[in-house]
């Protein structure tokens, strides 16, 4: 099996699901007592916060790729990072390796495209829902994403960060996020995109009418499948 290089701690709540659903995912494909080869990068996610909302977006990315070269100079085969809010910072991340970067973007857009969807609906942090990087990310594979009005969209983000990064699961936000869902549902969206690693936690295919895309679970299983070959 091949190393991968997992760039976590953003936050260490959904790094630790990536734990579980890869070597989950081994063990149910390789089977025997086999597990993934796997080194992990777990940053302090209050340093990442901070560069994020003081936009010190070079001084992350020159962080976050000097941790790539780290783990690839260590024997990743491939890197994985464990949110979708960084990969604004894709494109330097890539160009710091000569190993494959895992696009969590790509990963969760092709199982849409397979299921034959167009119009899906994203929630996520703010970075993801109004910035491009994303949203062009999903465009490239032909999909048109909704995005919830501004409102919801500050409600949605606030309770990632003051909520969900801290391990905190709250009854109101479960409503808040099922409410969001409806409103994008009604708008025309025919799936839902759980764009953020940590909303997991808090809704899932119970939650909405539609198919949801956990990109947790996309992504995560998706670098077993590297790692198997
Ligand atoms: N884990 C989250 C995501 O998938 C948010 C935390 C972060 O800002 O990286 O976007």
């Amino acid at each position: 099996m091949q190393t991968i290089g997992l760039i976590g701690g953003m936050s260490w709540e959904s790094t630790a699901f990536y734990y579980r659903l890869i070597n989950e995912r081994v063990r149910d494909r390789v089977g025997k007592l086999h597990s993934a080869p796997l080194l992990l990068y777990s940053y302090d996610f209050q340093e990442i916060k901070e560069m994020q909302y003081a936009g010190r977006w070079r001084e992350a990315a020159t962080s976050l790729s000097e941790i790539a070269r780290r783990l690839e100079s260590a024997g990743a085969r491939a890197i994985v990072l464990c949110t979708n809010t960084m990969h604004k910072l894709a494109p330097e991340i890539m160009a710091s390796v000569t190993v494959p970067f895992i696009h969590i973007g790509d990963a969760t857009a092709e199982r849409i495209r397979a299921k034959g969807y167009r119009r899906v609906g994203l929630l996520g942090t703010r970075f993801t829902m109004e910035e491009d990087f994303y949203i062009d990310r999903l465009r490239a594979h032909d999909l048109d994403a909704m995005i919830p009005p501004a409102d919801e969209r500050a409600e949605v983000n606030r309770i990632i960060y003051d909520e969900l990064c801290l391990g905190t699961v709250a009854a109101p936000s479960r409503r808040c996020y099922q409410g969001a869902m409806a409103a994008l549902v009604e708008r025309g969206a025919e799936c839902i995109i759980l764009g953020c690693t940590e909303i997991t936690m808090l809704v899932g295919p119970d939650d909405t009418s539609v198919e949801t895309f956990d990109t947790t679970a996309i992504h995560a299983e998706t670098a077993a499948d590297f790692a198997i070959g």
